[in-house]
C-alpha cells in the first residue's frame, strides 16, 4: 500500500511538470488578449468556475485536461486499470458535474465552448485557437 500514486497519477503529474511554463489555460488567455478580447478569468460567480468569461459575447470558455475531464474518444484519457473502484466514480462525478454546469449555463444564455487539452498541442494549437476566436465572435455577431 505504500504505492498510492498510480501510474496513470504519475504521468498525469509528469505531463504538468512539464507544461509548467504555460499552462493550457494561459495559452488560451493570451491568444484571445492578442486578438484584442477582454474577458474575465476563473470566474467564481458561475458554476464550474469557468477559465474564460467574455460578458461582450455572452460565451463561457472551458479548458479542460483531456484525463480530469473524461474527453471521450481521447488517446490522453486512458480509464485507469488499477484501483478503478476509486477513480472510475471519481471521473464519472466529475463528468457529470461538468455536464450540469454546461447545461445549467445554456440555459441562462450562455455559449459555452470546450477547449480540450490535447486540442493545444503544439501542432495542432493554432489552428484550434483560429477557430476558437471565430466561434467566440461569429456566435455573437449572428445575433440580430
Ligand atoms: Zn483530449
Amino acid at each position: 500500500m505504500s504505492d498510492n500514486h498510480t501510474k496513470e497519477v504519475r504521468s498525469y503529474n509528469m505531463s504538468q511538470i512539464r507544461s509548467k511554463n504555460t499552462k493550457p489555460e494561459e495559452i488560451v488567455h493570451k491568444y484571445l488578449f492578442s486578438r484584442g478580447l477582454r474577458f474575465r478569468k476563473n470566474d467564481k460567480r458561475y458554476p464550474g468556475h469557468p477559465d474564460i468569461v467574455l460578458p461582450k459575447y455572452k460565451t463561457i470558455v472551458f479548458v479542460n485536461g483531456c484525463f480530469w475531464h473524461s474527453h471521450e474518444g481521447c488517446k490522453d484519457f486512458v480509464a485507469p486499470k488499477s484501483n478503478p473502484e476509486y477513480w472510475i466514480p471519481k471521473l464519472e462525478r466529475n463528468r457529470l458535474r461538468d455536464a450540469e454546469n454546461k447545461a445549467g449555463l445554456e440555459n441562462k444564455g450562455w455559449n459555452v465552448i470546450i477547449v480540450w487539452e490535447c486540442e493545444l498541442k503544439k501542432d495542432v494549437r493554432h489552428e484550434r485557437l483560429e477557430r476558437l476566436f471565430e466561434q467566440i465572435t461569429t456566435d455573437a455577431s449572428a445575433v440580430e
